[in-house]
């Protein structure tokens, strides 16, 4: 047997029903903030990232599946999709088609990170992206979509945490206070840190090492740098916010790990995940498109990890179960009807049959005997009532949906939920 690669996982039948549900919740409400999926390449230049994503982050220094294709071209499998969007953006020159350019897409993202629950090599994420607004109405309206899926997916306890990290004015001025309040104490974080204070301070935030942390604690907050007109925007998305009822903290240690961020940056924890407890996160990147050799267009967005969404869901999103399970002994092929129902197939007996629609959990089986064949009809057992209907095969789909089976008037002693009728 050749085993998956570490850090990729099948999705198999009983847990692909939760990811069904998932992204059928993720269209449903994309589609009712007026998004348009859009489908871009797994593969992509290797440049792509090391310019969008950014040369000092450790997913484009670290983490890439980047190699060199047989033409001698540096290719790489995409570690995110906000590049992607941007250049697809771009190249189709999309806001001459679209009104506002609001796009989403569902796929694999790769990244060669040490593998633990909820972090894998290969991963799937909702990427949500608008481009040519920099409203701060915006900001809120992307926090509150993010929101409203993590809540109509069912997930409790999830946290909202929002920040800005200013703009290309402010930014540099709190690099630099953050160096300067380092100070004698630069000499004591770790490695990362170290590199981090001497090519992009604000990345420090991201440290997880414990002896980092009392230092990084008494560091500076972004918030109190930014710019007059950062600071309005910030407002104006937090009183947004406030306004529309999604509640939040501002964090000042959520600088997010990509170098592309402007002002707002957000993400929503899940109170249930443990360590990986990022269900999502995203915020503004206004020099992004132009960076990657488009025109001058703001961009905010978010990126879902579709795992961990999945993770999070509560239980009861299990598989559904069928409609319905047809019992059809002697193979009798069932008449055509617009019922979502499984089929035995095989001459099996009616018993196995039976027995066999007794362990899903479908509410009805529809009852193909010799009677029923002969009369050109069904018969339709309520497995929740116990009750059971002949039936025309017309009036399968309206009995299906409609009102519950009266239970028959007396139940047999010991008698299972289910028993195999008598069809002589
Ligand atoms: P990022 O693209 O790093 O901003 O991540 C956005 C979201 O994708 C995170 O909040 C996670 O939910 C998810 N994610 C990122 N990396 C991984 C990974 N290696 N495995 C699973 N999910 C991930």
């Amino acid at each position: 047997m050749i085993p998956a690669i570490r850090g990729t996982h099948d999705i198999l039948p009983g847990e692909i029903e939760r990811w069904q549900q998932a992204e059928q919740v993720v269209r449903d409400i994309c589609g009712r903030y007026g998004y348009r999926e859009i489908r871009t390449p797994v593969i992509e230049r290797e440049e792509l990232f090391a310019k969008g994503t950014g040369e000092t982050t450790d997913i484009v220094q670290k983490e890439m599946y980047a190699f060199e294709d047989k033409g001698g071209e540096r290719v790489t499998l995409r570690p995110e999709a906000t590049p992607s969007m941007v250049r697809a953006f771009v190249e189709h020159a999309l806001e001459q088609h679209l009104p506002t350019v609001k796009i989403f897409s569902l796929g694999p993202m790769f990244r060669y990170e040490r593998p633990q629950k909820g972090r894998y090599r290969q991963f799937h994420q909702l990427d949500v992206e608008v481009f040519g607004v920099s409203d701060a109405a915006l900001d809120a309206e992307v926090i509150e979509m993010a929101a409203g899926l993590v809540e109509a997916l069912g997930i409790e306890d999830a946290e909202v945490v929002v920040n800005s990290v200013g703009c290309a004015e402010c930014r540099p001025v709190f690099g630099r206070a953050l160096v300067t309040a380092l100070g004698d104490r630069e000499a004591d974080l770790c490695g990362d840190c170290r590199r981090r204070a001497a090519v992009n301070p604000l990345r420090i935030f991201d440290c997880k090492v414990p002896s980092c942390q009392p230092i990084v604690d008494a560091l500076p907050h972004a918030t109190n740098y930014l710019c007059d007109a950062c600071r309005s925007h910030f407002d104006a998305t937090t009183g947004l916010l406030e306004a529309l009822g999604v509640a939040f903290r501002v964090s000042h240690r959520l600088v997010r790990g990509l170098d592309y961020y402007t002002r707002t940056t957000f993400e929503i924890l899940g109170g249930r995940l443990g360590a990986q407890n990022a269900l999502l996160g995203g915020g503004r990147y206004d020099g992004l498109v132009r960076r990657l050799g488009g025109p001058d267009r703001a961009g905010i967005g978010f990126a879902a990890g579709m795992e961990r969404l999945v993770l999070a869901m509560p239980d009861g999103s299990g598989p559904r179960a069928p409609g319905a399970v047809i019992v059809a002994p002697g193979g009798a092929a069932p008449p055509p009807a617009r019922v979502h129902a499984r089929i035995y197939y095989g001459d099996r007996s009616m018993k196995a049959q039976m027995r066999r629609a007794n362990r899903t959990s479908a509410r009805h089986v529809l009852i193909l005997g010799d009677e029923e064949i002969a009369r050109g009809s069904v018969t339709i057992k309520d497995m929740t009532s116990g009750g059971e209907t002949l039936v025309g095969w017309d009036d399968v789909v309206r009995k299906l949906t409609g009102d519950p089976i009266p239970a028959p008037p007396e139940q047999p002693t010991g008698s299972r939920r289910l028993r195999v009728r008598d069809t002589a």
